[in-house]
């Protein structure tokens, strides 16, 4: 009794908590409603088409090697995966368009020539979010920030020390505009406030971390697709011995006093020594502890940004377009504004991956497999059955524009992810992707934290708790678990 573990949700960071309490020599059971690992980073096949169904860009792939060394699974199948040589290729209405190489001198002379912005400016912006990233990282993405003993680190007396150039008091934007002057370099960069769902014009200026995490540490792409990521998670929590149980929705974590005691599924009460919820925070407290006061912020916090996804099957193939694609809006500030207010813009920014690029079986042969995303306003009151026809058509006048040439006669698949869908999907509160959103510049410290004083035994993983969203982030959150309970 005393060394099992519940958790609550086989999303990416419930699989790597998993992993990690099995090496420990803990048995662990993982319950998760969907008849299918992964939560929103899934796949599926539509026609002859394979789909990624979430996460498309892959970065800081050795957070995913150190599970694998933990678990020890020499034996089994390796995760690879290979870097990629462009980062992205932009598109403007104007005809603008280039690729972004991960290799900043060969970015800087493509920006040199195609916008005439000095290679200096390119390289002190990179600098820039090195020495934020190098200053703030490990306290802010890698420890818990509610625990003394992170605050006593002398890394934190660093970074106190340079708050003043951190740009914690102004936004992305103005730090970019601060970088360039030409608006589409600014562009460029404030698009990195949507990786994890914030709006470059409120979120400080210090998430200009972000294009660290790109130009020096990479961007990815694993073989076989996104999807891998969590076969390969999946296959190491076996081999640990932690037992799935698919199609079983938790239904409460049962509590006397302080002290978590198990949880419910169904009629049947399972205990257990320690629960892991990697279930939406706000939805854990709603559903599963609904006798407790959910904390302040949890309501309170701005959400991150959604998305609708057209999934297509393409019956073409574009030579101009690559893995990752972005076709701007030409009115960026209003789009984000629009996205604040609840509403989708006339002119969204659109993002299209295409797997088949580096995976062809993804796509019959001379066919591509379109995964064609807009930022869209968390679920609040958007009737969807409206609004997705819409955005299709502003889409594909968008992209025929640029493109010079019809999209939607090639269209031969296609089905539609919208953000009501992701909220019932993976219990995601209003279908947020990331949580709560960084629009704030104590973000940081109002996000939910891995373990409250309010129960003894119970943690907190996964996008909507600390340290926040995306991939890279959510599997810190099990590490963050891992080291509370350890230490
Ligand atoms: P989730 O994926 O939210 O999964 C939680 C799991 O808990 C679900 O499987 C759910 O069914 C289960 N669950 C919920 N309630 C219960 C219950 N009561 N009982 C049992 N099970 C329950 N990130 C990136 O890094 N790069 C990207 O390019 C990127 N793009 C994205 C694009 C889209 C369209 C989406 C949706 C997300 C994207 N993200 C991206 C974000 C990333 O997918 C998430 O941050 C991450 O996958 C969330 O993982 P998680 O562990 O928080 O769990």
């Amino acid at each position: 009794m005393d060394k099992k573990i519940g958790i609550i949700g086989a999303g990416v960071a419930g699989l790597a908590a998993a992993i990690r309490m099995a090496a420990r020599g803990y048995s662990v059971d993982v319950f998760e409603k969907n008849e299918y690992p992964g939560g929103k980073l899934t796949a599926f096949r539509l026609g002859d088409f394979r789909f990624d169904a979430g996460p498309s860009l892959f970065t800081m792939p050795h957070y995913i090697d150190e599970l694998t060394k933990i678990a020890g699974a020499s034996d089994l199948p390796p995760f690879t995966y290979q870097r990629l040589e462009t980062i992205c290729h932009y598109f403007w209405e104007d005809g603008t368009r280039f690729p972004a190489f991960a290799d900043p001198v060969r970015f800087s002379r493509v920006v040199q020539q195609e916008l005439g912005v000095p290679a200096a400016d390119i390289f002190r912006a990179l600098e820039d979010s090195r020495r934020k990233y190098e200053l703030t990282g490990r306290i802010f993405l890698e420890k818990s920030l509610h625990r003394a003993k992170t605050w006593l680190h002398q890394d934190v007396l660093r970074a106190l020390w340079q708050i003043p150039s951190l740009d914690l008091f102004q936004s992305m934007h103005a730090a970019n505009s601060r970088y360039f002057k030409h608006p589409k370099m600014v562009q460029l960069f404030d698009r990195y406030a949507t990786y994890n769902g914030s709006n470059p014009y409120h979120a400080p200026g210090l998430l200009n971390i972000i294009p660290h995490f790109e130009y020096s540490f990479g961007a990815y792409f694993p073989t076989g697709g996104m999807h891998q990521i969590t076969e390969h998670l999946v296959r190491l929590a076996k081999h640990l011995g932690v037992n799935f149980h698919f199609g079983q929705q938790v239904d409460r974590i049962l509590v006397e006093k302080r002290r978590i005691k198990g949880i419910q599924v169904g009629q049947e009460k399972i205990p257990y020594s320690t629960v892991i919820s990697n279930m939406d925070v706000f939805f854990t407290y709603q559903r599963l502890l609904a006798d407790h006061p959910m904390p302040k912020n949890i309501k309170n916090q701005e959400k991150s940004t959604s998305a609708l996804i057209f999934y297509w099957g393409i019956q073409q193939q574009f030579p101009e377009l690559d893995l990752h694609n972005i076709f701007f809006s030409d009115h960026y500030q209003r789009e984000f504004a629009n996205l604040r207010k609840g509403v989708l813009d006339e002119d969204p920014t659109v993002y299209i991956n295409i797997s088949s690029k580096l995976a062809p079986q993804d796509a019959p042969r001379g066919a591509e497999n379109w995964f064609v995303m807009i930022n869209a306003p968390y679920a609040q009151g958007v009737d969807w059955e409206e609004a997705v026809p819409k955005a299709k058509i502003t889409i594909l006048r968008k992209l025929e524009r640029i493109l010079g040439q019809r999209v939607e006669p090639l269209i031969v698949e296609e089905t539609v992810l919208h953000p009501a869908l992701i909220e019932s999907r993976t219990a995601s509160h209003l279908g947020a992707l990331y949580g709560s959103s960084s629009n704030n510049r104590m973000a940081a410290f109002l996000r939910h934290p891995n373990q409250t004083r309010a129960f003894e035994n119970l943690y907190f993983c996964g996008g909507s708790v600390h340290p926040g969203g995306g991939i890279p982030l959510c599997l810190l959150s099990a590490r963050i678990v891992d080291e509370i309970m350890h230490s």
